[in-house]
């Protein structure tokens, strides 16, 4: 987690020497003659606006690799796209699930489940103290109550 931050904040120095490189070979040349006889207020300020023009249009070449992308998949695998970002929302969402598969032969019954409902009757008991749990915590909090659950994995 911690690289994760520190990778999106930070330029490496690999980077920050290629930014240098393009900078002299590609930009520097032609901004040169733009900044001659500027202020060093106003010589800033067209350097923050090239570089925001920069980044812009590198999110525009992300952008457009991403829609040819999809452009070449077929209805199926965009369909695979969507279902996989779905399910990974439902992971960061904190729901605690094992993994939903579809070939169990209990999928449809586990799926009916899936959300905690109020008419879940409590007709089973934890695994662990005994407290009644309903299908819900049976299927999808591996037969434990919400604390011992919770408590076995350490939230
Ligand atoms: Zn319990």
């Amino acid at each position: 987690m911690e690289y994760e931050d520190k990778d999106e904040q930070e330029l490496s120095d690999e980077e920050i020497k290629e930014m240098r490189e393009g900078f002299d070979k590609d930009i520097w040349p032609e901004m040169k003659i733009t900044l001659k006889g500027m202020s060093k207020k106003d010589a800033c300020f067209v350097s923050f606006v090239a570089g925001c023009d920069l980044t812009r249009k590198a999110q525009e070449e992300e952008f457009n690799e991403a829609r040819e992308k999809l452009s070449k998949m077929s209805d199926k695998e965009i369909e695979e796209v969507i279902k996989k970002g779905s399910e990974g929302e439902l992971w960061s969402e904190g729901n605690y699930l094992e993994n939903v598969n579809p070939n169990d032969s209990n999928h449809e019954e586990r799926m009916k489940y899936f959300h905690e409902k109020d008419d879940d009757k409590k007709e089973h008991s934890c695994k662990k103290c005994n407290k009644p749990i309903g299908k819900h915590n049976l299927y999808w909090h591996e037969e434990m109550c919400n604390d011992c659950f919770f408590d076995d994995k350490g939230m």
